[in-house]
């Protein structure tokens, strides 16, 4: 069903703390954490703690939840002084895109000159 843990998903592991992560916010909904390659000074992930395979699915089948993500994301946008410079939300989506896990996440990027185009 929609949302259940996967047994063989790495947030799903580290939402239930299975997997250490470097934890920043926790709601009913919601965890963040640091990426552990970050890509940018801040480099959060914000994920909702059910499993959804990504950002899409997530807003289908539980569009409070995928608002909950991009609030949280924003919480720690504002924790981690970004709200004056700017910052990044990714969803990458699919394989070709660069996703590598398959559990909804937005990547929370800043604290460096974001370019754009992005690649
Ligand atoms: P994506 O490639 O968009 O699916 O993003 C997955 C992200 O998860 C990558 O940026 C990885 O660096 C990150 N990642 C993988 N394993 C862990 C972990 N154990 N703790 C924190 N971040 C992780
Ligand atoms: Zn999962």
């Amino acid at each position: 069903m929609a949302g259940e843990a996967q047994a063989d998903c790495l947030f799903c592991k580290i939402v239930a703390g299975e997997v250490p992560a470097t934890l920043v916010r926790e709601t009913e909904t919601v965890v963040a954490f640091r990426d552990i390659n970050p890509q940018a000074p801040t480099h959060v992930l914000v994920i909702p703690k059910a499993h959804y395979p990504d950002a899409a699915a997530l807003a289908a089948k539980a569009p409070q939840v995928a608002a909950d993500v991009l609030r949280e994301a924003g919480e720690v946008a504002a924790e981690e002084k970004l709200d004056g410079t700017g910052y990044r939300i990714v969803f990458n989506t699919g394989a070709g895109a660069g996703q590598t896990v398959f559990h909804a996440h937005a990547h929370l990027l800043g604290g460096r000159g974001l370019e754009w185009p992005p690649g």
